[in-house]
């Protein structure tokens, strides 16, 4: 059993979406008013299950803070800052495009997410817990340093990325980001930053469209620091462990992070509506064991969960759940309901198409500059 934080404040689940339709603005298009497909009751009811199951007062419960507006400025700009402060005051909220409304109220929320990521990143430093879990919403890494983007307004884990580096105790960060959509806010942060190695493993072109190819390495004294995995759409289980063997493993091993932070999103799952990828609560459990593994080996365990994406109000809670037990070592009464359907799906199994895409992303390994 390891000691495991778990942050959550009921704000983030009043993060709300109005007036859109699936992720557009209702009436435009002819577009019949429905519900924002970024539906807080995702991250409430995987907290719920959380605490229904048992595990959460086996979890240290850790209170968010807020965080500053100099803290969220080690990565934004001063005019994206000011641009979420504007259309957050009116009691319209506004729409800053990109996929990224901002509604009344959305700075605080977005700042509070923020500081959770702070409070989650120092409670794993300063050895409160051995590893944690913050429940955040809005979600962050799609945010680039200048705009809101895909749902995301702060860039959650580049400002604790960017608060850990300012610690004596930490020379090297890495992140790897298991969301089906590129981690391009994160990218984009540390495109030039020697001391962060970005990795992100997502479905090939599905959003950005444009970013996310396997040629993005990092640039100048940052070249090999940014690792891209696009896999096919269809990819499953055996396709996201053998990228972690072949490609993720090796380049935290190479690196050799003080902390690896996970940007993670749920909607690699097989029923998610955003993606088409063959994820289940199993496959995450296997991850997340590799992941703790080479935790263990590499920098005492230090692991820390920054929630994103993941839009399956029925799958998402079950794989929470799967990775909290993990973290935490303590198994719950509760059985996933829909896993033996997911893992009888058929393409669970890994295919020369995806063999392919892991090969591009494994040949870039070498490039990851080596901690002596
Ligand atoms: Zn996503």
């Amino acid at each position: 059993m390891r000691r495991t934080g778990f942050i959550w404040n009921e704000k983030f689940a009043w993060f709300e979406l109005g007036n859109y339709a699936g992720s557009v603005l209702a009436h435009s298009y002819s577009m019949q008013p429905d519900q924002h497909v970024y539906d807080p009751e995702v991250v409430r009811r995987f907290r719920n299950l959380v605490d229904v199951s048992g595990l959460l007062e086996e979890l240290v419960q850790i209170p968010p803070r807020a965080a500053s507006e100099l803290e969220i400025r080690r990565v934004h700009t001063a005019a994206h800052v000011e641009q979420v402060k504007e259309m957050s005051s009116l009691p319209t909220g506004g729409d800053a495009g990109n996929y990224a409304p901002i509604p009344f109220g959305a700075y605080e929320i977005a700042a509070l997410a923020a500081g959770g990521a702070i409070v989650a990143a120092d409670a794993v430093m300063n050895g409160d817990v051995a590893n944690a879990y913050a429940l955040l919403r809005p979600a962050g890494h799609h945010a680039r340093p200048d705009r809101s983007m895909g749902f995301c307004i702060f860039s959650n884990a580049a400002i604790a990325g960017r608060h850990l580096l300012n610690r004596a105790s930490v020379a090297r960060i890495a992140y790897v980001d298991w969301d089906v959509h590129h981690g391009n806010g994160t990218q984009a942060a540390f495109y030039d930053e020697p001391r962060a190695l970005t990795i992100s493993l997502h479905q090939d072109r599905l959003y950005p469209v444009d970013d996310g190819m396997v040629e993005q390495v990092g640039e100048g004294a940052a070249a090999g620091t940014n690792i891209n995995i696009p896999l096919p759409a269809g990819s499953g289980v055996e396709a996201y462990c053998s990228a972690y063997d072949r490609v993720v493993i090796p380049a935290l091993r190479a690196f050799r992070p003080d902390i690896i932070v996970v940007p993670s999103g749920f909607d690699a799952g097989a029923m998610d509506p955003m993606g088409r990828m063959m994820m289940n609560s199993d496959g995450y459990r296997r991850l997340t064991r590799m992941l703790i593994a080479v935790a263990d080996e590499l920098c005492g365990g230090r692991l820390l969960f920054l929630h994103e994406g993941g839009y399956s109000r029925w799958s998402v809670p079950y794989f929470g759940l799967a990775v909290l037990e993990e973290l935490s070592g303590v198994a719950t009464h509760v059985v996933d309901p829909h896993l033996d359907y997911h893992r009888a799906v058929g393409g669970q199994e890994l295919l020369a198409h995806q063999v392919a895409a892991i090969d591009a992303a494994a040949s870039i390994v070498e490039r990851v500059p080596r901690r002596g």
